[in-house]
């Protein structure tokens, strides 16, 4: 069932649209993220949901009932922003009844609730701690237990891991992701990190300019994306300039061809078109006794080696190229050595170019 339907969203400050025609369903249960570079209007359109905003346009409904014109606190949903708002001179305990006592909740079924809630979140001995006597990941657990103490039937949350330094962060993406799962609530979060995208979300919104630039699950948009833009936003990729001559051949940039499965003319490219290939699909090998169509070759130009992972740049004519293997698969790589890379024809994609306005 689809819980939040967005219709025709606009948003304009002054002349500038800040959200342009946005359709969306958000299905019920699932974490939808917005992804997108700064200022393409994601935490516009979040705040247009919650009611802290109003569109220019468009409707915004839930449950099939239309929220357009219902103001935020009569919405019923629970938020976290980046900030986390929480109150400083208050307890744990104080900070997440906040939103109960607010609603006139009877004291002990308050006290039931925030115990509850304190499980939830794995803080329950921290229940008169005041907030400012916490850590970082302890203060986003307790806003986020706030936000759903009054089990709100949707969850907003706008950026709220990016004050968490990188491990830390990765840990609460994914404590969310569980506790979310387990509620079973539907959650958007606005993110601009791809990565937490990637490992949160059911469904990724990737936004551009104000306007959806491809919705759908996170390894669909990673391995299908539509656009130059979503490729380079979604992941590392190899992204090429290439040539189509009419045959199912493309021209690379230094001039040789190779073949790819979904041939050019099926795509239906027209105008500029770039070759996208993920590093992970680029293999390496030192030795080439077969050298098909698709074996370019080349010299390591740099090599990032970081224990888990090793990413190669090479150097091709006319253009570089990054492979991602790992250290034991290659444990015999050095800068500056020749090298041959395959570029498996089912593992290219041909995509539109990013255009220029
Ligand atoms: P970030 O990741 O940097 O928070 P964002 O994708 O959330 O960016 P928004 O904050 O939604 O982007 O802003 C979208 C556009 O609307 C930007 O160009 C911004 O400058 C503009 N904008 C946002 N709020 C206002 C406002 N109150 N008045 C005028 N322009 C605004």
């Amino acid at each position: 069932m689809t819980h939040l339907t967005l219709q025709a969203v606009t948003k304009r400050f002054h002349t500038a649209y800040a959200v342009d025609h946005v359709d969306l369903a958000v299905p019920d249960g699932k974490l939808v993220c917005f992804l997108g570079p700064s200022g393409c209007g994601k935490t516009t359109l979040l705040r247009i949901i919650a009611g802290l905003e109003t569109a220019t346009s468009g409707t915004v409904a839930f449950a099939g009932r239309d929220l357009t014109h219902v103001p935020a606190n009569q919405r019923d949903f629970g938020m976290v922003f980046q900030s986390l708002a929480l109150f400083p001179h208050m307890t744990v305990a104080q900070n997440i009844a906040y939103p109960l006592r607010l609603r006139r909740v009877a004291k002990d079924a308050q006290a039931v609730r925030v115990a509850e809630l304190l499980d939830l979140i794995q803080l329950p001995h921290m229940a008169d701690r005041p907030v400012s006597r916490l850590s970082g990941g302890q203060r986003q657990r307790v806003a986020i237990a706030r936000a759903i103490a009054s089990s709100p039937k949707l969850l907003l949350l706008d950026e709220p891991l990016s004050a968490l330094d990188a491990k830390l962060r990765e840990a609460m993406q994914v404590e969310i992701r569980l506790l979310q799962q387990r509620l079973g609530i539907t959650t958007i979060m606005v993110t601009h990190d791809q990565r937490e995208a990637m490992t949160m979300a059911d469904e990724i919104v990737v936004m551009e300019k104000g306007r959806i630039a491809q919705v759908g699950k996170p390894l669909d948009i990673y391995r299908n994306p539509v656009s130059e833009f979503v490729a380079d936003f979604i992941g590392l990729g190899n992204i090429l300039p290439v040539t189509l001559d009419g045959t199912d051949r493309i021209g690379l940039p230094g001039g040789q061809q190779i073949i790819v499965d979904a041939a050019p003319r099926a795509t239906g490219a027209t105008g500029d078109v770039r070759l996208l290939i993920r590093p992970e699909d680029v293999s390496m090998r030192t030795v080439m006794t077969d050298r098909g169509p698709n074996v370019l070759a080349g010299k390591v130009a740099f090599i990032r080696d970081v224990g888990s992972s090793l990413e190669a740049t090479i150097d091709c004519a006319g253009f570089t190229l990054t492979a991602a293997t790992t250290p034991r698969e290659t444990p015999d790589l050095r800068v500056g050595m020749p090298i041959y890379a395959e570029l498996p024809p089912h593992a290219c994609k041909l995509i539109a170019a990013r255009t220029a306005h």
